[in-house]
């Protein structure tokens, strides 16, 4: 499959046309998302795109993606596969401006910036990594690791944007 046929997507016409489109590509490929981590199988990436736009002028673009990235329990070290399966929507923006929109609604989208020359593959990137987990860990590790408890609160934060977390993952190296 050739999904540099679909790497970069018109957003205005793509949501006004209703459009949907998917591929596959190889993990190995995302370079940032693959930064810090374990050597990747020879594995895909699956992922779907869908836009709309509403009659009141919003532009939404709903991803999917499954992958099974191999990751490094931070508890015992090992590698692990990590089960990826995701379903994201966010909003397009045509103005940076309108990015920064303070409503502190928890339930407000994610606001990306639309373009005529928006790179899919770029952005099915930024969701697996916002899709994998910073801290990632065995439910239960193999090999009889004793288990210490996590001492962190497990608090249900906003999503950051892919750039935080970037940022992140970059502290956490
Ligand atoms: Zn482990």
């Amino acid at each position: 499959m050739c999904s540099d046929s679909v790497r970069y997507i018109d957003t205005a016409e793509f949501t006004r046309l209703g459009s949907t489109i998917s591929g596959q590509a190889v993990l190995a490929g995302f370079a940032r998302f693959c930064e810090g981590l374990p050597p990747q199988p020879q594995d895909v990436v699956s992922w779907s795109l869908k836009g709309w736009r509403t009659t009141g002028g919003q532009s939404f673009l709903e991803v999917s993606i499954t992958a099974k990235p191999v990751l490094q329990c931070q508890r015992c070290l090992e590698p692990f596969e990590y089960e990826v399966s995701v379903v994201n929507r966010v909003e397009l923006v045509n103005r940076e401006s309108d990015l920064e929109d303070e409503d502190d609604d928890e339930n407000a989208l994610e606001r990306i910036l639309g373009s005529r020359r928006f790179d899919v593959l770029s952005f099915i990137e930024d969701e697996l990594i916002l899709a994998v987990p910073y801290v990632p860990r065995h439910e239960v590790c193999p090999g009889g690791v004793s288990l210490v408890q996590s001492e962190e609160p497990v608090v249900q934060e906003k999503r950051p944007s892919p750039f935080s977390a970037l940022a992140q993952l970059k502290q956490n190296r």
